[in-house]
């Protein structure tokens, strides 16, 4: 059992800290640590062991001896994975209030927030996939001649998942839930912005009893331990969900090792398109969540906000107000709504992006700087005036702003949609059912919301066309990506 003594006062234990090779908690090879430090007042929680290629290289070896066609993992009855999927499952139940707490902590998304969404949806994510352990199954083929062809979906093999800072249990259990189901093997690398909860779920792992070397745990850097996952020549298949910029590298790493399967989940730029004829209010508060929800850290953050000419002032006046009454502040206060940025890097960035769109001629109507005097706290920022071509419209903000651009009709919003690098998701608000779909059918995404936005569940698939990924997260497509097909015959 790994354990640390909190560097500050913290609301909760801080109790795995270290690397998780072979169901033991052990130190990185060159004892080297690193601070994981809370957003909200930009000090030290913890020290954490800090993983590179020695490590990977241990961890694969465990993931590798874990998936050998003699080991009781791949021994296991299939409906049994489900069951210790679904232990785990119940474990985070239990401990639903520790990891809520340590999430915001280290985060800094609010408590409030981490409760009600993170938790359940994490929780339902490995239920779900608890319940597919079973029921992964190949096709029998009639091909022609006196033969037996069937199917087989067998495990991938040792499987590197790379993932995120911005949901880091929530992106833990998308990456876990269909591997293990699927009967892989693990290498994984929490970010290094947000380790505490995915050691602390390692914890749960080996409660449930998974054997060991079935889920490693490394916390580190991405060009040190991330790039030795991605590059491994005995890793079969690497899953990685952050920016485009390193998912381009990934594929890279890829092609100059061994070609091991890619899925990706990058960036977005979502268009999210009001028109007129929408509930008004319904559109203001629904715009309001697409883009500041989680700090405005989502990838499908609704970050180009077309709204149609005929009600552009009414929405623009409405969206200024409701930033101005969002809540910031401590991220445990139960009535805040907005914590801090993650990092002093997203931060500055944030900022930097404020500048480019005062000079660049967009209208900031309100917020536009730091918020309180420590911490990474961005003030809700919204732009009206906004034109395409601003670097505030073309690249992903990641923060707290808001910038809403003006359309005229149909076709030319659907035009404008689409002329991006990105394809993660889209949302349109109208009252009419016909623009809904005619919207829903030509707007190159990978999810479209319809009245909504930000609707999540385990069983519905979410990924991007072009830039924004390669490959499905969750629902039964998250599986395919999972498993390999042998097509086997048989000489009758
Ligand atoms: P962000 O800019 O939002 O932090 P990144 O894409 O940099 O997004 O990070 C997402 C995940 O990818 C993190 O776990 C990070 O450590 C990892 N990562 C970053 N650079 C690399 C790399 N060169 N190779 C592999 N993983 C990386």
């Amino acid at each position: 059992m790994a354990s640390a003594i909190a560097t500050v006062e913290t609301p909760v234990a801080i109790k795995a800290t270290r690397l998780l090779i072979n169901n033991r908690w052990v130190n990185s090879e060159s004892g080297r640590t690193f601070a994981t430090t809370n957003p909200a007042t930009g000090e030290e929680i913890a020290q954490v062991a800090e993983a590179d290629s020695a490590d990977v290289d241990k961890a694969v070896r465990a993931a590798r001896a874990a998936f050998d066609a003699r080991s009781p993992w791949r021994k296991m009855p299939a409906a049994d994975r489900g069951r210790m999927l679904g232990r785990l499952a119940d474990l985070i139940e239990q401990h639903a209030d520790e990891l809520a707490l340590l999430e915001s902590l280290d985060n800094g998304k609010p408590y409030q927030v981490a409760k009600a969404a993170d938790l359940p949806l994490t929780i339902a994510c490995y239920r779900y996939y608890a319940g597919w352990a079973d029921k992964v199954q190949g096709k029998t083929i009639p091909i022609a001649g006196d033969y037996f062809c069937y199917t087989r979906h067998e495990p991938v093999g040792v499987v590197g998942q790379i993932i995120p800072w911005n949901f880091p249990l929530l992106m833990q259990a998308w990456k876990l839930g269909p591997a293990l189901a699927t009967g892989n093997t693990v290498v994984m690398k929490p970010a290094e912005q947000t380790p505490l909860s995915a050691l602390r779920v390692g914890e749960l792992i080996v409660e449930a009893g998974f054997p060991e070397g079935v889920v490693n745990l490394l916390p580190g850097f991405g060009p040190t331990a991330g790039a030795a996952i991605a590059n491994h020549m005995d890793v079969d298949k690497v899953a990685f969900t952050g920016s485009t910029e390193v998912g381009h590298l990934i594929m890279e790493a890829s092609a100059h090792s061994n070609l091991k399967r890619v899925t990706l989940e990058l960036g977005g730029k979502s268009p999210n398109i009001v028109f007129a004829d929408a509930d008004m209010d319904q559109a203001i508060e629904g715009s309001h969540f697409a883009l500041f929800f989680n700090q405005g850290q989502c990838c499908c953050a609704g970050s180009r906000l077309f709204v149609e000419d005929k009600c552009y002032d009414e929405f623009v006046e409405k969206s200024v107000a409701r930033a101005k009454a969002r809540k910031v502040g401590d991220p445990f206060d139960p009535s805040t709504e907005q914590g801090p940025q993650v990092d002093q890097a997203q931060f500055d960035k944030v900022l930097g992006y404020i500048d480019s769109g005062k000079r660049e001629g967009a209208t900031l109507l309100c917020g536009g700087g730091r918020w309180g005097d420590r911490g990474y706290f961005v003030e809700p920022t919204v732009f009206a005036d906004v034109q395409d071509n601003m670097k505030i419209a073309e690249e992903e903000i990641f923060g707290p702003v808001m910038s809403i651009i003006r359309f005229k009709d149909m076709a030319e919003v659907v035009e404008r949609a689409n002329r991006t690098i990105y394809g993660l998701a889209a949302a349109v608000w109208t009252r009419d059912i016909g623009k809904a779909h005619a919207i829903a059918n030509s707007v190159r995404a990978g999810t479209v919301w319809v009245n909504c936005y930000d609707v999540f569940d385990a069983a519905a698939p979410f990924g991007g066309f072009k830039q924004s990924g390669i490959g499905r997260e969750l629902g039964e497509y998250g599986l395919q990506q999972y498993t390999e097909v042998k097509t086997v015959t048989v000489k009758l």
